[in-house]
């Protein structure tokens, strides 16, 4: 077991999470994995959480001042911004093309809409609640939203990163342009910083088999109603298909931009994205992803701590696509008509309403409220249709937050070539060889 490599233990700690969940819902265990066993995936998670804010802010300023020029910070960020806008708007139009070929809206039937109503309505309640005080309130709303008045008001909520963010660039490019000398012992406390906070993360993962098998037993004991799931099979489906061009079409783009091949880009990068379908949380997720990129695919410190924080929070492809074909198949099932320039407006809204979804699970479904409104799906059906998709969200969120991530790992990549800012992947300080190296 000490030799197999990470991915296969969190493989293995899924697959025996599951099949474990599966034997305790049949023996009535849900209470004992509830109390002995969930705990433990829910400190992984903390753990991977409270150490996401230090490494955005350690990582970024580290990365900007490694630039050593602030030039060069402004061509990154304009690649960085102009690839994940594009990345988004080609995620949410697959998904308008599958939605619109397989129609799986068609199949709900009177009966399940009744059932599932029931099942969710109160739940709907809230969600919808809660996307109206997240909406903006004027268009400029979101840049305002960005600049925190209090930098520890801002780093004490995890949902608050692109606060963390805004604060990290100022500060690094601030560091950039003070004198050498005097900045210098600043800088090299965060490049210590950054190397501990790294560590850190090598000595959670050691816990990732355990932890996943944890979530997941949990998870499956937590499903009430199997039934559900087949009742809204074609729009799951519909949303999987997407999910899996999506990963084509980075796949194709490594093998024809950076030449190199699909199948070690996808093996480097497992760990991460085991982790995010585990956690569903880009969040959660985002030191390891940090540290696939920079030690597996090679890409140079300088741009994985730019591009994978600012990733994370604002580019996520799979909730973009689940978010248009979740609003057509919602309006299809409700019988409410959708001319063929509403559905181009979804490529705007829904890009938008992926860039405000924080990175942790179900937020794409708070922020679909967005997209259906502008729609102007009336309140009423809103909450049915929400509540007809809530049943099969949360396997939905776990498949969205793979894509999400591995977005930001291909953009990362491909910014790191297209700068010259690539090295041979050099596989050290890794949770998977962490016995070696400790
Ligand atoms: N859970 C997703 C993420 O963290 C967001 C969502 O689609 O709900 O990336």
């Amino acid at each position: 077991m000490g030799k197999l490599a990470l991915h296969w233990k969190i493989l293995i700690g899924m697959v025996a999470g599951i099949i474990f969940g599966i034997m305790a819902s049949q023996l009535g265990w849900q209470e004992i994995v509830k109390d002995w066993i969930k705990p433990f995936g829910t400190i992984f998670i903390n753990m991977l959480k409270l150490i996401a804010i230090p490494l955005i802010l350690v990582s970024l300023i580290k990365g900007i001042v490694d630039l050593h020029d602030i030039s060069k910070f402004k061509t990154m960020g304009i690649r960085t911004f102009v690839l994940y806008i594009a990345t988004t708007v080609i995620a949410v139009s697959i998904g308008l093309i599958m939605v619109n070929i397989i129609k799986p809206g068609d199949s709900v039937s009177a009966e399940t809409i009744q059932q599932l109503t029931i099942a969710n309505g109160e739940t709907m309640k809230e969600k919808i609640q809660t996307a109206a005080v997240s909406q903006p309130s004027g268009p400029l709303q979101f840049l305002v939203d960005m600049v925190p008045d209090n930098f520890f008001k801002a780093a004490s909520v995890n949902t608050n990163m692109l606060q963390v963010i805004f604060f990290a660039i100022f500060f690094g490019i601030a560091l950039l342009l003070v004198d050498k000398q005097i900045g210098k012992p600043v800088t090299d406390f965060f490049t210590g910083a950054n190397e501990v906070i790294m560590k850190m993360v090598d000595m959670i993962m050691l816990m990732a088999p355990l932890a996943v098998f944890a979530l997941l037993s949990a998870l499956i004991t937590e499903i009430t109603n199997p039934d559900l799931f087949v009742a809204l099979g074609w729009y799951v489906v519909t949303v999987l298909i997407g999910l899996v061009l999506m990963a084509g079409f980075y796949g194709l783009v490594v093998a024809l931009y950076l030449k190199k091949s699909p199948v070690f880009f996808y093996k480097s990068i497992a760990p991460a994205q085991l982790l995010a379908f585990s956690t569903s949380s880009s969040a959660a997720t985002l030191p390891v992803t940090m540290e696939r990129v920079e030690e597996h695919l090679g890409v140079d410190k300088e741009v994985t701590s730019f591009v994978c924080p600012l990733g994370a929070t604002v580019n996520m492809d799979g909730t973009s696509l689940y978010q248009a074909v979740a609003a057509v198949f919602i309006c299809e099932a409700m019988h409410f008509d959708l001319s063929f320039s509403a559905q181009l407006s979804i490529i705007i809204t829904a890009t938008l309403a992926s860039i405000g979804s924080a990175a942790v699970p179900g937020a794409g479904l708070i922020m679909l409220v967005v997209v259906l409104e502008s729609l102007g799906l009336p309140a009423e059906s809103m909450a049915i249709g929400l509540a007809l998709i809530f049943a099969v969200d949360r396997p939905l969120d776990m498949c969205r937050t793979i894509i999400n991530i591995t977005g930001d790992c291909m953009v990362a990549l491909v910014i790191g070539k297209s700068l010259g800012k690539l090295h041979t992947p050099k596989p050290k300080n890794l949770g998977d060889n962490y016995p070696e190296v400790a």
